[in-house]
């Protein structure tokens, strides 16, 4: 028997579909309800759901997509194209990922954006993809526990060595009362070396939190 919060699911779905149709995520050809991907785009995803995430740094992580193909499309144009639209499904797409760490946490928390790079995109992708994921797992949702204090190029841009320097000393928590104790579900968008992760978790260690589970859209490299 499905539960009646299944259900509840199922028909805001199937109004959503009424109301408006999908779209690919990728690239905005007509799809079925629950469907993110066209056929073309989704020859070219490859989920990761399946696999740990690897902990050879803290916090363990788990992504829903190898970086790639249509994946990186969509996330391009979530983050620099002004398509805030696409992270409620993205978001539920981090859902199986999320499923390792149900029960282990309580807390979503969104890798933050400095307030600059905030004001110009007029939204944090991250905090975007968190919220589906919270409500779906039944956890608080807190995506002002973490403050970004440095504005820093973008990671994409930077090799390997100059990420590790760019992202030190940037992250400081602000809730600290919330975050004391919690179990923290870290997401972000994607992980590329994982330093921009391990700086977060240590300034919501720095807070006291009990434990750092991150999850990503996408790793990459
Ligand atoms: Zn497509």
């Amino acid at each position: 028997m499905p539960s009646i919060r299944t259900l509840a699911a199922v028909a805001v779905n199937l109004l959503g579909e009424l109301v408006a149709p999908s779209a690919c995520v990728a690239c905005d050809e007509p799809v079925g309800a629950n469907v993110l991907f066209c056929p073309s785009c989704a020859a070219s995803v490859e989920r990761t759901d399946a696999r740990a995430g690897h902990a050879a740094s803290p916090p363990r992580w788990t992504a829903a997509f190898e970086y790639g193909g249509a994946i990186a499309t969509a996330i391009a144009r979530l983050k620099y194209q002004e398509r805030s639209d696409l992270a409620p499904r993205l978001g539920r797409a981090m859902l199986t990922a999320a499923e390792r760490a149900r029960g282990a946490v309580d807390l979503a928390v969104p890798v933050p954006l400095h307030p600059r790079r905030l004001a110009e995109r007029g939204y944090n992708q991250a905090a975007l993809l968190a919220a589906p994921v919270a409500r779906r797992l039944g956890i608080a949702f807190a995506p002002r526990a973490l403050a970004r204090l440095k504005d820093t190029p973008r990671q994409a841009a930077l090799d390997r060595e100059q990420r590790v320097v760019n992202v030190a000393g940037v992250f400081a928590a602000r809730e600290r009362s919330r975050l004391h104790g919690a179990r923290v579900l870290l997401i972000d968008d994607v992980r590329t070396t994982g330093t921009t992760l391990a700086r977060c978790a240590d300034a919501l260690h720095r807070a006291e939190v009990t434990s750092v589970h991150a999850l990503v859209l996408a790793r990459r490299g």
